[in-house]
């Protein structure tokens, strides 16, 4: 999708003006993208002045380093279809005052807000300026764990069941080619939050379109992507009503662990909540909330590994392979775990955030 969608103007300094809000619009420019000759075209972005960003509540942190991929969010809000600049504008303020009033955070949580019709404005205070020097980053509050070694964008809406706009999505891959090129990071490092943690962000369908996005990023970049392509090592993310093989393994590997509730039904039903939820809470887990997802599912597989004997590890690995077809492998690491729930692919690099 979004091949030919329909260009959106960048934003101008008299519409912005209009609203009462003063501030310089940051204007286009090219960059040339890392270890491709071709050259990046600079997104229209609006800097925090532009679209009237209140001061941080104290100060933000900057690391001298390099981030070394994207994490893609859906903001989980209404997909309205206010095509105007004061309707961006409105929101990214709408969300710095959540993630301010309501979060506690300094400031607002993800380095990049794109709204519904296409406006990339700048979301932590430094976030763009940081970018255009491409070698330090501004500490966000996107996702624990990555908020240092990731980029934060925040797409306007919810996409769950309908995919984004072609004004957002031609805006989002030209921000990540750009943050791409500047930051020397691989196409292939773009995930989703659900990717790290127990959530449903950026939604089925944004999730879904991901190999796609990493696909047509590497295009813009001038690369070519080559061998297992845009697929991206991951986990599945499983919930309530969901059914299956992967399912069923999940229940055995949670008894395995010692989650007596979990019976294996195949059928995520109430006593399979529980049993995650039991496991999130023995585990540490950011939240407790019955979602079994990329925080979840490495401390499951983890535990698995440790006890490939167990009669439930070897029925869920029976499970799965008679699901997907292929050697039975004796004692699976997490990256064979994943193959086997079929979310394997090209490994991402193991980064995690220094200590703080
Ligand atoms: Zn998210």
């Amino acid at each position: 999708m979004g091949s030919d969608g329909e260009e959106i103007p960048g934003i101008s300094r008299r519409a912005f003006l209009a609203t009462g809000v003063t501030g310089l619009l940051t204007v286009g420019g090219l960059a040339l993208g890392a270890g491709s000759a071709q050259a990046t075209e600079r997104p229209p972005f609006v800097d925090c002045a532009g679209w009237g960003a209140r001061p941080p509540s104290r100060p933000l942190t900057v690391h001298q380093r390099r981030p070394v991929r994207i994490l893609v969010h859906h903001t989980a809000t209404p997909n309205g279809n206010d095509p105007s600049p004061q309707a961006a504008a409105g929101f990214a303020q709408s969300v710095q005052s959540f993630h301010m009033d309501q979060r506690g955070w300094a400031d607002t949580g993800q380095h990049f807000t794109i709204s519904r019709s296409g406006f990339v404005m700048e979301g932590r205070h430094r976030s763009l300026e940081l970018l255009d020097g491409g070698k330090a980053v501004v500490e966000g509050s996107h996702c624990t764990g990555q908020n240092v070694v990731a980029i934060g964008i925040e797409n306007e809406g919810t996409y769950s069941t309908v995919d984004p706009p072609a004004a957002l999505w031609d805006r989002l891959r030209q921000t990540c080619a750009f943050i791409c090129a500047r930051y020397g990071i691989n196409p292939h490092e773009i995930a989703g939050h659900r990717d790290f943690k127990n959530t449903a962000c950026p939604g089925d369908r944004l999730y879904g379109l991901l190999p796609v996005l990493r696909d047509e990023v590497a295009g813009l970049l001038g690369r070519r992507v080559e061998g297992k392509g845009a697929a991206r090592a991951s986990w599945p993310l499983l919930r309530a009503g969901d059914t299956g093989p992967n399912v069923l393994a999940a229940q055995l590997l949670l008894r395995a662990a010692g989650i007596a509730e979990a019976a294996p039904t195949g059928r995520f039903d109430p006593a399979t909540d529980r049993a995650v939820r039991a496991f999130q809470a023995r585990t540490a887990a950011e939240e407790v909330n019955g979602l079994l997802g990329g925080e979840s599912w490495p401390v499951l597989a983890t535990a698995a590994t440790r006890n490939p004997g167990a009669p439930d590890v070897r029925e869920a690995v029976r499970v799965l392979v008679e699901a997907r077809p292929g050697p039975v492998p004796a004692e699976p690491d997490l990256p064979t775990w994943q193959c086997l729930l079929g979310t394997g692919g090209t490994q991402p690099d193991p980064v995690v955030d220094p200590p703080r």
